[in-house]
């Protein structure tokens, strides 16, 4: 297992977690297989987002002991109501709810305030009691970090921007990315993707992975596979399918993330996610399907790692990372920014204008441009 930073939180997070909803309302022997699975394969996070009661017990009887060895995403506004799952922001109920999943738990890592997508979701936390009861809950020591979980971009910098979040669940793939922002993502799941929609990355979720870096936000992502339609010939935006190991590595490759969360309901299904630790770079290579959509990208950086190896050994994709945070406010670049980058061994101003990289990235990025420029603004 490899493992990441969530943000500034000095947790380290693997970089395959395991999203429990589909162990709702299975069999405790089920549920005990795909932690065991799960642990065995040296996972430590879990998203715990569902509001029943028997599939939390069982998870937390599966753990036992083993509690201690991993980090729980729990959410603080996920109730069931009238037999249904549903977002509350009615203190009473978010309260119940909460308070039931940390008895079961003795603590949560990563209290997340469930589910800011709208203005009136928004609102619900930040206008109400509602965040007061999530600060309490971190001064109590009930959670150890604040997160929260989104769809929505220009909501999720707006809650960032708060200064309250140190970390965020957020969906990501290719074509979330590539939605418009004025398009809601679920409008999408239960129906195909218009392909007349997209037009390369949407700026909005481009700012908002960069707020994240940034401001030191980890990124635990959900959806990976958008819902399934990704890996499907059929419901793909793209003109073929992606596998599942691209999936992730996409959704690892984008700035900021930690952990990508896998929904797993057996133990094979585990073993099959964290086979993306095997997989070499060919397997793992996302950007032919990407191109299948429309060159859109040209001259902007995905991330994707593609112009590797460079002779001089320099991280062209990490440097890309921190020259586009640059760019955002070139005036006034984040110290933070400037640091990391100057940490890395070989940086920008070791390139030696080969143009080696130039010939194997697909989007015509001009990175002897862009390590000079990154060498001006981060030096
Ligand atoms: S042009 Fe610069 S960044 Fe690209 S491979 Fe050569 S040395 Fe590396
Ligand atoms: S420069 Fe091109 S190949 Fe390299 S990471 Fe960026 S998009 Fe990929």
């Amino acid at each position: 297992m490899r493992y990441r930073e969530v943000g500034n939180t000095g947790r380290k997070a693997s970089i395959i977690g395991l999203g429990c909803e589909h162990l709702d309302k299975k069999p405790y022997e089920q549920v005990k297989e795909t932690i065991d699975a799960a642990l065995e394969s040296n996972i430590n996070l879990l998203d715990v987002f569902m509001p029943g009661k028997e599939v939390r017990e069982y998870i937390a009887k599966a753990l036992g002991p083993r509690r201690k060895d991993v980090m729980i995403q729990g959410h603080i506004g996920s109730t069931n109501l009238n037999q249904q799952y549903d977002i509350s922001r009615d203190l009473p109920t978010v309260k119940r709810f909460f308070e039931d999943l940390l008895r079961i738990f003795g603590y949560i890592d990563f209290g997340m305030m469930f589910f800011i997508d709208s203005e009136e979701d928004y609102k619900g936390v930040f206008e109400t009691g509602f965040i007061d009861y999530v600060l309490k809950l971190k001064q109590d020591g009930d959670i150890h970090h604040i997160g929260f979980s989104s769809h929505n971009p220009l909501t999720a910098m707006r809650v960032i921007n708060t200064g309250i979040p140190e970390m965020m669940l957020f969906s990501i793939n290719p074509a979330f990315d590539m939605l418009p922002s004025s398009e809601y993502v679920f409008d999408h799941v239960d129906k195909d993707f218009g392909k007349g929609l997209f037009r390369g990355i949407d700026p909005k979720r481009g700012e908002l992975y960069k707020l994240c870096q940034k401001k030191e936000i980890g990124i635990t992502v959900m959806k990976t596979l958008g819902a399934g339609k990704l890996i499907s010939l059929e419901h793909s935006p793209f003109e073929k399918p992606l596998t599942v190991g691209q999936c992730i590595h996409y959704a690892l490759t984008r700035p900021a993330v930690s952990s990508v969360m896998l929904g797993c309901q057996s133990r094979s299904e585990v073993l099959d996610a964290v086979r993306y630790l095997e997989m070499g770079d060919e397997e793992l290579d996302y950007t032919e399907v990407l191109k299948s959509l429309r060159n859109d990208f040209h001259g902007n950086c995905v991330y994707c790692g593609h112009c590797q190896p460079c002779p001089v050994d320099i991280d062209i994709a990490t440097v890309n990372k921190y020259l586009d945070i640059a760019r955002l406010d070139p005036e006034h670049v984040p110290s933070m920014t400037k640091t990391h980058y100057r940490g890395l061994a070989v940086s920008g101003k070791d390139c030696i204008a080969c143009g080696n990289c130039l010939v194997r990235c697909p989007f015509g990025v001009p990175i002897i441009q862009n390590m000079a420029e990154a060498e001006e603004l981060l030096r």
